[in-house]
């Protein structure tokens, strides 16, 4: 029999945003911790996410215990339906994060072979080898746990996503005493959140911006739209608390937003009285003094309420001069130009916009801990091995230097990065030969993996072809100067293929004249519109999937 030890294999999250994946290991058992994904970035044309790659797992599948969720966030949980499909293990996770997985395992059509186990904080779970136990943890959604995971060399301690909340809005802080008694007890190993170290002081608590949202709801002369992730339950229920306290009633759009506020107000976690809301249908004639409304959209994505808000092309909301619009979140880096974009149309239209940035209230506050509280939390916990997890290769070396700098961790800190294997024996900490990682790319409408950019775009080109769409549009009046063109290669050689492009021109022209004049001379936002339209004809009239690739001439 060989000594006891456990192998952590980091599988994603560590040295890039996104795609959050632990896996542990003791002898034949695994468990997974998180499973995220991680939006691509522009030069990824044609792809729709990106998940880790879990090769290691399919390699030790008949091990694979579970996967155990910290938190409902998408680079959390959002690889679950890519991953399910072939590894069909246990999940657990707290009533609020199943409920979100659910819904994303009901539209992939895996709810019915899923096994989800609802587990809460303060709740013991045993896994194999692994005793955890789910410590609350205060962050920008609800129901968030750290995990702390008995194995047979020690205390492991995973934060998740947190930030040290002492007056959080649903009433419940931050367990610091639960990592106090572990610390206490003796912790192996605190793998920690590094999201914000680059911030000194503390994140301010949620219920700060209750003040400085209250002042502009009361200032508003109109109508007033406020913009938040549609998982910011928090968030949402202080909007809704002050809209209903300055005399104003709410509404919803967008889908996100809907389905997260019905499933948190399913769970009795979104008090909002009856006849507050006012129907999807009656935003536009309900008097815009008395409304409030919450819209998905904060980042500027191309086809989100805000974003169609702002440009006049939206189905139940207008917006006119003098309504005002929060935007009540962080501007993601890369997300700048589409989101500055948008606050530039609504600005024209003499919108009232506040956004994050040369304001000295807070109309938006972060979810994940600064450096403060990052050290409270090395302290309390003086774990004997530190792992700074959640962020760029930046992050984790200043979260690795603060730990140093607090001397709180009585051994090794371990600066890894995906794919990075660390044992944990009863003689130290080593590090082992690392494994296959890295990111595999997904269209999400296939629920299929693609290995590599290149190798999709090569498959496209051997098997569905490309499609390139090209137009000339008038940067000034957005006007098409000429006639769609489309060149193919590798796509329909058969009888009805000019067909099939006459009518794929139709698609495109249609698709420009639904698209307002700001729409057509955002090249961002019309070359996606055009690339999903034409998808979607494509995909149905000839059951290929072409690489879509728009180009514009500017004229
Ligand atoms: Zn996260
Ligand atoms: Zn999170």
């Amino acid at each position: 029999m060989s000594k006891p030890s456990v192998l952590a294999i980091p599988l994603g999250g560590l040295g890039e945003f996104g795609m959050n994946m632990m896996v542990l290991r003791c002898g034949d058992d695994i468990i997974v911790i998180d499973a995220g994904l991680m939006f691509p970035e522009a030069e990824l044309l044609g792809v729709d996410i990106v998940i880790p790659d879990t090769t290691y797992l399919k390699l030790h599948r008949h091990m694979v215990r579970a996967i155990v969720l910290t938190h409902a966030h998408e680079d959390h949980i959002g690889s679950i339906p890519y991953i399910l499909g072939d590894l069909n293990v246990p999940i657990y996770g707290t009533r609020f994060t199943l409920a979100i997985v659910k819904k994303k395992l009901q539209e992939a059509g895996l709810l019915d072979v899923a096994k989800l186990h609802e587990t809460a904080a303060g709740q013991h779970v045993e896994i194999g080898p692994f005793k955890i136990e789910f410590l609350h943890v205060t962050h920008s959604t609800i129901d968030c746990v750290a995990l702390a995971i008995r194995t047979p060399v020690g205390v492991i301690i995973h934060t998740g996503d947190f930030k040290i909340d002492h007056t959080p809005v649903d009433g419940k802080p931050f367990d610091l005493h639960a990592f106090a008694r572990y610390g206490q007890e003796g912790v192996l190993a605190l793998f920690s959140d590094s999201t914000n170290v680059e911030r000194p002081g503390y994140t301010p608590s949620e219920r700060a911006v209750a003040v400085p949202l209250e002042e502009l709801f009361r200032a508003a002369p109109r109508k007033v739209v406020v913009s938040c992730f549609s998982s910011s339950v928090h968030r949402i229920q202080q909007v809704i608390d002050i809209a209903l306290m300055t005399g104003r009633k709410i509404g919803f759009v967008g889908r996100s937003m809907v389905d997260n506020v019905e499933i948190a107000h399913d769970l009795n976690r979104l008090r909002i009285p009856d006849g507050s809301v006012v129907r999807p249908q009656d935003l536009k004639t309900y008097d815009p003094k008395k409304l409030v409304v919450l819209a998905s959209g904060t980042q500027a994505e191309p086809m989100s309420s805000l974003s169609r808000i702002a440009v006049d092309n939206h189905r139940l909301v207008t917006i006119e001069q003098n309504d005002t619009v929060i935007l009540s979140a962080r501007i993601i880096p890369g997300n700048e130009k589409a989101i500055f974009r948008m606050i530039d149309h609504l600005f024209r239209r003499q919108v009232l916009v506040y956004y994050e940035g040369g304001r000295s209230a807070p109309i938006h506050v972060s979810g994940h801990a600064s450096q403060e509280e990052m050290k409270l939390l090395l302290n309390l916990v003086r774990p004997k091995y530190f792992v700074p997890l959640h962020g760029e290769y930046r992050q984790l070396f200043r979260h690795a230097a603060l730990a140093q700098q607090v001397g709180a961790v009585g051994g090794e800190i371990f600066l890894l990065e995906s794919g990075q294997v660390l044992e944990f024996t009863a003689d130290g900490a080593f590090r082992r030969e690392p494994v296959t990682a890295g990111r595999v790319l997904v269209d999400s409408g296939s629920l299929e993996e693609i290995e590599e950019v290149v190798i999709r775009e090569r498959r496209h080109l051997a098997e569905d072809g490309v499609v390139v769409p090209i137009l000339a549009i008038d940067k000034h009046t957005g006007r098409l100067e000429a006639q769609p063109e489309i060149v193919t290669r590798g796509f329909l050689p058969s009888d009805d293929g000019q067909e099939v492009l006459n009518e794929a021109r139709k698609v495109i022209l249609k698709t420009i004249e639904n698209s307002t004049a700001e729409e057509k001379t955002d090249w961002g936002v019309i070359k996606e519109k055009i690339r999903v339209d034409l998808k979607r004809y494509l995909n149905k009239h000839t059951a290929k999937r072409p690489l879509i690739l728009p180009v514009i001439l500017e004229i």
